[in-house]
């Protein structure tokens, strides 16, 4: 090492401070594959920070008497090995400072160093709080007076004999559970079942989650820690109840580290594995579907989050502290980027990670076992997320995208840049660097994806089967009563038209007139076969009217069971020409009726390789031979209200018109047919989800910029 190296162009303005851990810290020693580390508290956040032995070394001098330069004075007079270089001492200082942990005698002097990075690391505090809602904490109770009363709690947790029999316990559920299991999951995949569970659900989960907790704090209390929060963390937007044991990081054993970790996990297992037995036992009925969903909650949430050490709750440090590697996270991508650089871009050798070099292959196999975890959810979310709900679930996907693989790749991008500007390698870090997002782009066109189309239909009465008024006029009383079975023909309602009436008189008695005219007319003139064609216009016209009077009688144009209107039930009414009065319900007479955008359409009749029809209850589906037909045409108008916004649909009303249905923008009719299409109820509502052959990422992406943008510039 230079002397050079020793000594830095700042040091002036530090040498003469005088630093001292400050009053509200505590220390504490922990020992990691035989490295002694060391945590100091902020009693007041209740935060750890962890300091190699290097830094420990000056740590530990801070009196508060002494100032730096004498402090660096002694080590080089002590010949401490390796001797910190004074850049060593201003990054620590500045550090401590960072982080609350020390004061400064001469304090007036922070500012050089700290002052601007102290506000910049509390914006950016802030900032997250503001842009990121994703993990606010709510704290709701000082629990340490209960479990200094308590203590028999400790017992209940740490026994031995009780301890053997909760493993014995776990032992029966996890065997019970994989031998009910094709029934057990029967049972809870039935639709009415889970609709029910839901509220079952949402009041058991707190009951486990509240024990889980109340596990973690007993054994913090147990090992001599204090517990002095416990409250509610909301992890996007779901709550998640948590405690406060930061107690435990300072404990020096790492059993007891361990143990608190895992005492929550445990504890859910156990009620679990309980639940499973009375399950098992109990007659179908309440008490078992209480015990069902204590296995569903504490069974999944100790596989997929507290009981997995991939994401970071409890097992994650329960693992970092069994391999004794603090930030395992962290270190494992650290060490992933460092061989990755040592492979591929020539970086030099890092003593920090040569350090780590016996647990290499734990930490690389970490980093790629939880950044694959991380991919399989993502893609998971998305997939789901995508098919109901586009647009939100692209936006979070982004999200995910962004904060949990962009922005780390950024900051690792960032760091390699910076190690590799030391060794001239920034050409090969370039050409790795356009490689890599090459091979990205040409994954991301060329990876083929399912691609859907979701539009939503209704279950319609065919026309034929609509009860409607020929003519405007009175409506008598219904002949036949609502519920009738009616056949073909058959009279329903009659109308009273007053006008049609005097107006077949007038016809006459004007066809008589020209009747006898024609009489009086002798000879070939040329009146006749004017009078004559008169003649026959009129008897046509009375034809007509003769027509109309005979529709004024509503008839059955289809076999079914007859359904009136409200306003017809109640007594006579006025009704105009064409008027909906009625129905005859018949379940073969039905059509199952969507409507959908023209870029939609256009896609539809391309390329259809499945149709999917749900029903809203999500109970019913059909996907048997579903034929499809797209109508030739676009129209501004829809032929149910229901398919508007605010009859629950998806287009806006064009209010404009007030008459018709109308739309903003065209769409085109797609009407489907179903065989075996059992009706519940008119107007019920369809979901349709076609599928449409593979395509690369790219096209999707293009497909969703250009109908959710450029579509509205089209317009
Ligand atoms: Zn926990």
């Amino acid at each position: 090492m230079s002397t050079t190296h020793l000594y830095h162009r700042d040091w002036h303005l530090l040498a003469q401070l005088k630093p001292r851990l400050s009053a509200q810290t505590r220390t504490a020693r922990h020992v990691y594959r035989g490295e002694p580390t060391f945590i100091i508290q902020d009693q007041y956040s209740g935060r750890c920070h962890r300091f190699s032995r290097y830094a420990w070394e000056i740590i530990r001098r801070f009196d508060g008497d002494r100032d730096l330069q004498s402090i660096w004075q002694r080590m080089v007079d002590q010949k401490v090995q390796p001797l910190p270089r004074q850049s060593d001492l201003v990054d620590l200082i500045d550090q401590l400072i960072r982080l609350e942990l020390i004061e400064l005698e001469g304090a007036e002097r922070q500012g050089v160093v700290a002052g601007q990075e102290a506000r910049k690391a509390r914006w950016k505090q802030v900032m997250q709080k503001v842009v990121m809602p994703l993990s606010i904490k709510l704290p709701i109770w000082d629990p340490d007076s209960f479990l200094s009363r308590n203590r028999w709690l400790e017992t209940v947790l740490t026994h031995p004999l009780l301890l053997s029999a909760y493993l014995l316990i776990v032992l029966v559920g996890v065997v019970l559970a994989i031998g009910w299991w094709p029934e057990f999951q029967n049972n809870l995949l039935d639709a009415a079942v889970l609709r029910e569970n839901l509220i079952l659900l949402v009041l058991t989960y707190p009951f486990i989650k509240a024990f889980h907790e109340l596990a973690h704090a007993v054994l913090v209390r147990r090992w001599g820690g204090h517990v002095h929060e416990v409250g509610l963390m909301f992890l996007v937007f779901f709550p998640v109840p948590y405690v406060d044991a930061t107690d435990a990081s300072m404990f020096v054993k790492r059993y007891q580290r361990m143990a608190v970790g895992f005492a929550g996990i445990a504890t859910e297992l156990v009620l679990a594995s309980l639940a499973m037995i009375v399950w098992v036992a109990a007659e179908p009925g309440i008490l078992r579907a209480i015990a069902a969903n204590i296995v569903i909650v504490g069974g999944i949430s100790s596989l997929l989050f507290n009981g997995n050490p991939l994401v970071r709750f409890d097992a994650y440090y329960v693992l970092s502290d069994a391999w004794e590697i603090p930030n395992l996270g962290r270190r494992a991508n650290d060490m992933f980027g460092y061989q990755l650089g040592r492979a591929l871009l020539g970086w030099q050798r890092d003593p920090a990670q040569e350090q780590m070099v016996n647990v290499c292959g734990r930490l690389l196999g970490y980093a790629i076992a939880s950044f694959a975890y991380r991919m399989i959810i993502v893609v998971g979310i998305s997939i789901y997320l995508t098919g109901i709900l586009p647009l939100f679930g692209l936006l979070l996907v982004g999200l995910f995208v962004t904060m949990g693989i962009l922005v780390p790749l950024v900051k690792s991008l960032r760091s390699g840049w910076r190690k590799s500007s030391f060794h001239l390698m920034k050409g090969r870090f370039v050409l790795a660097l356009t490689g890599s997002v090459g091979l990205v782009v040409l994954l991301l066109g060329w990876m083929p994806m399912p691609s859907t189309t979701n539009f939503e239909a209704l279950v319609l009465p065919r026309d034929d089967s609509i009860v409607r008024v020929a003519e405007t006029g009175q409506l008598s009383k219904p002949r036949l009563a609502a519920g009738t079975q009616v056949s073909v023909g058959q009279t329903l309602i009659s109308v009273t038209n007053s006008d049609l009436p005097i107006r077949k008189k007038v016809l006459m008695a004007r066809l008589d007139r020209y009747e006898s005219q024609r009489q009086g007319v002798y000879g070939a003139t040329a009146e006749l076969p004017k009078l004559d064609a008169v003649i026959a216009a009129t008897q046509a016209e009375q034809q007509r009217i003769d027509q109309r009077l005979e529709q004024l009688d509503v008839r059955a144009a289809v076999a079914g069971e007859l359904q009136w209107h409200d306003g017809v039930m109640q007594g006579a009414d006025y009704a105009s020409r064409g008027e909906q009065i009625g129905l005859i319900r018949n379940d073969k007479l039905i059509q199952i009726r969507g409507y959908v955008t023209e870029s939609v359409a256009d896609r539809l009749r391309q390329s259809t390789e499945t149709v999917e029809l749900r029903s809203g209850d999500g109970r019913h589906t059909y996907n048997q031979d579903i034929s499809l037909q797209v109508l030739p045409s676009a129209v501004n108008e829809l032929s149910d209200i229901a398919f508007t916004l605010d009859g629950g649909g998806q287009f806006a009303r064009d209010g404009r018109d007030g008459e018709r249905i109308a739309t903003l923008r065209p769409v085109v009719a797609v009407v489907l047919s179903v065989p075996d299409f059992a009706v519940r109820a008119f107007k019920e509502r369809l979901y349709v989800r076609v599928s449409h052959p593979q395509e690369p990422l790219a096209n999707h992406i293009w497909r969703f910029i250009e109908t959710q943008f450029l579509s509205f510039l089209k317009a």
